[in-house]
């Protein structure tokens, strides 16, 4: 029965894996296929906590499905950590913590719920203390009177500055917490949230992560998503621990009753503030744009200076050069992605602004220029 549920799985998730940016957005679903997302078999978990396929394969679970109003709560909740954080006395951007809800299904965690705790902290100081264990179990006391489903993972923030990177990894710290409640809880996935790099590509940017266990040691080289690279290079993106957990494939699905309610309120309000709206001309992206224009400049100053020093040897010519001049590459290369990324943003919000303005402004004007041409013409005729 699993197996089958998880062939069926496959063949709904069919392209919903995290590889580009249209793998995001929520899929429409087709007919009642969708909302079977929202029964609960309890045959078939149950049958799935009996058979255990997780401590067969160290990554049985390869799939999660968010539903789009956990999605859009674990985004809110990121993005108010930013802004309370941004306002306080340190000015920084607070980590937040919450809990996800939901259910095995064949080799998917399906997310329907998310519930920020409170926790707050920053990279490294998680503060997991007694008050939010107490909401976490007060909380289970009233979903277990409402649902059957239950707790299946946990969501943070990771509210760091937009770099060329997306900032969706597993610190070692968070390995150690996934690592805690996976040991005790099988079915649990971490998810962790870019709350400013979904603000400035205009779209959400999660990551899921299951560990491994401690007696597997996956190929060396390879990152958490299954690609290979260079140790320096699987570290500045997936963190020190880029051996001890994996990436999910992680879709995002919706009832066909929400998705006939958005269709309804597309076609009547949202698709003004759809229009009105601007990434670049969000408060948060514009009080950030001057860091990382000096960032990204930094970058290429010190890419400069390594190259007026003679530092690129070998590596700047691509000949194969030695760790030194590997490593002066990759500054330059970090250099003119954080130049080319800022400046396709620029360009891209920029072109929409100019084409709103020939829309709503020239387009009026030409018009009425024309109306009051064409009653001028109509006086002098005879
Ligand atoms: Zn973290």
């Amino acid at each position: 029965m699993a197996d089958a549920k998880a062939g069926k799985d496959a063949k709904a998730g069919q392209g919903d894996g995290k590889k580009g940016p249209a793998a995001n957005e929520p899929k429409a679903p087709t007919g009642s296929q969708l909302d079977k997302m929202y029964e609960y078999d309890e045959g078939h978990i149950t049958q799935l906590r009996q058979n255990k396929p997780w401590e067969k394969n160290n990554k049985f679970f390869n799939k999660t499905k968010v539903s789009a109003l956990a999605a859009m709560k674990i985004l809110k909740h990121s993005l108010s950590g930013v802004k309370k954080g941004r306002a306080g006395k340190s000015g920084m951007a607070v980590e937040v913590m919450g809990m996800l809800v939901g259910k095995p299904d064949g080799d998917s965690i399906v997310v329907s719920d998310a519930y920020p705790l409170p926790v707050e902290g920053v990279e490294n100081f998680v503060d997991t203390g007694a008050r939010a264990e107490r909401y976490m179990t007060t909380l289970l006391d009233s979903l277990e009177k409402l649902r059957k489903e239950g707790y299946v993972g946990w969501y943070h923030s990771h509210p760091f500055d937009v770099e060329t990177k997306s900032n969706c990894f597993m610190s070692a710290t968070d390995v150690g917490t996934q690592r805690d409640y996976q040991n005790q809880f099988p079915v649990w996935v971490a998810i962790v949230c870019d709350p400013l790099r979904s603000l400035a590509k205009q779209e959400p940017q999660f990551g899921a992560y299951r560990i491994y266990p401690v007696t597997y040691n996956p190929p060396v080289n390879q990152a958490p998503d299954g690609t290979n690279g260079d140790k320096e290079d699987l570290v500045a993106r997936w963190g020190h621990a880029y051996s001890r957990y994996y990436q999910l494939d992680l879709s995002f699905y919706m009832s066909s009753l929400g998705n006939k309610l958005l269709g309804i309120m597309s076609r009547n309000n949202l698709w003004v503030r759809v229009l009105s709206s601007s990434a670049i001309l969000e408060p948060e992206y514009r009080e950030r744009l001057p860091e990382r224009f000096n960032k990204a400049t930094q970058k290429l100053d010190s890419a400069a200076r390594a190259a007026d020093s003679g530092g690129y040897g070998r590596g700047w010519h691509g000949g194969g050069g030695g760790k030194g001049g590997k490593g002066k590459d990759n500054v330059l290369n970090q250099g003119v992605l954080a130049c080319s990324e800022l400046a396709t943003e620029q360009c891209k919000g920029h072109s929409s602004q100019l084409c709103k303005d020939i829309l709503f402004n020239a387009l009026k004007v030409a018009m009425e220029k024309r109306e009051k041409g064409g009653q001028k013409d109509d006086g002098k005729k005879p």
